[in-house]
């Protein structure tokens, strides 16, 4: 099975040994005649020289296999044809808990609380994690790990999610409940991706709805909030903090206001990565599984977008 690298060079070290070694039986190529090629391993910024990939060249791929989880810069190609798959990966997941957790505990345990200035300050004493409301929008692969291991925490976790798929131990509501699901958010984790659904739905009216104080965290896209509207917001104290890692535009610009915002806490896009160890052996079983024309895991569905 031959199959193209067609990912920025800069990754290729990386994910070269990974492939080939969580795969032997492929052959794995940087470059060749797009008609040779049995499915494409791909990345956004490929080719580096800016011009969109023509996947309809790729007449004979069984397979496109994302390496990031977010597929929204490959479904809008309007020349892909072939079948999407987004990547899920064990260490990508663990990444994610950890970030949200970590942010999240900062915020329950108001760890900014006592600069170290010579005063006591006592009476602010956080409640348990069971009196904390924490909502996740977004309850697939990142989402339901999230909301688990808070919900392990014992804190009360609420999920919403487009159908309302059930997840072990946590309660989620479905898409037209999404007021609701605002409305108990002491702590609001943001896990969705980016889709013509989800553009813009935090928008001023959504972010009135979220309690006084609470902290919003934003690592799935930074398309999901009307960025003018959370700066007003952040004056209503609606929300009192937010943990952005993603953005608009990314980088994000040094003259952005948020850069200088108070209440805000920029990270540059770190919460996750997909990491070649664990990765690798997600799309190696991909390409078995395209080898043998079999049902292959991870399916984007065009329509949705995701
Ligand atoms: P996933 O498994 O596809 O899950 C997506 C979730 O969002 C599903 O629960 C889905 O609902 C829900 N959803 C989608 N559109 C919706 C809508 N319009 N209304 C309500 N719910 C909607 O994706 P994932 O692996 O968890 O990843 C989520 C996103 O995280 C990715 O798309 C990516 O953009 C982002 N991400 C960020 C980083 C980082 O470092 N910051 C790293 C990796 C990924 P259903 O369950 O009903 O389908």
């Amino acid at each position: 099975m031959r199959v193209l690298f067609a990912a920025p060079t800069r990754l290729w070290d990386d994910w070269a040994p990974a492939l080939q070694a969580a795969c032997p039986e492929i052959k794995l190529c940087r470059k060749g005649a797009p008609e040779s090629f049995d499915a494409l391993i791909y990345a956004p910024g490929y080719p580096e020289d800016g011009t969109p990939l023509d996947f309809s060249a790729f007449v004979n791929a069984r397979l496109v296999q994302s390496l990031w989880a977010g597929v929204e810069r490959i479904v809008t190609n309007s020349s892909l044809t072939q079948p999407l798959c987004r990547m899920v990966d064990p260490g990508l997941a663990q990444g994610m808990v950890e970030y949200c957790t970590g942010w999240t505990m900062r915020a329950h345990l108001g760890m900014d609380l006592y600069p170290q200035d010579g005063i006591w300050r006592q009476g602010q004493t956080p409640p348990l994690a069971t009196e904390r409301r924490v909502t996740v929008l977004g309850m697939g692969e990142l989402g339901s790990a999230v909301a688990g291991t808070l919900s392990d925490l014992g804190f009360a976790v609420t999920g919403w999610s487009q159908s309302g798929r059930p997840v072990a131990g946590i309660e989620v509501l479905a898409q037209n409940r999404l007021g609701e699901a605002l409305s108990r958010a002491d702590i609001l984790i943001c896990l969705l991706p980016d889709t013509p659904a989800t553009r813009d739905l935090l928008d001023a009216s959504r972010l009135a709805l979220l309690p006084k104080g609470a902290t919003l965290i934003n690592a799935g896209r930074g398309t999901l909030i009307d960025e003018t509207a959370l700066l007003a917001a952040l004056e209503q104290d609606r929300p009192g903090h937010a943990v952005l890692d993603v953005f608009k535009t990314e980088p994000l610009p040094p003259d952005h206001p948020f850069w200088s915002h108070p209440r805000i806490t920029v990270t540059p896009h770190i919460a996750a990565e997909t990491r070649p160890a664990t990765a690798a052996r997600i799309a190696a079983e991909n390409l078995r599984r395209a080898m043998r024309g079999e049902t292959l895991l991870h399916l984007v569905d065009p329509a949705r977008g995701y």
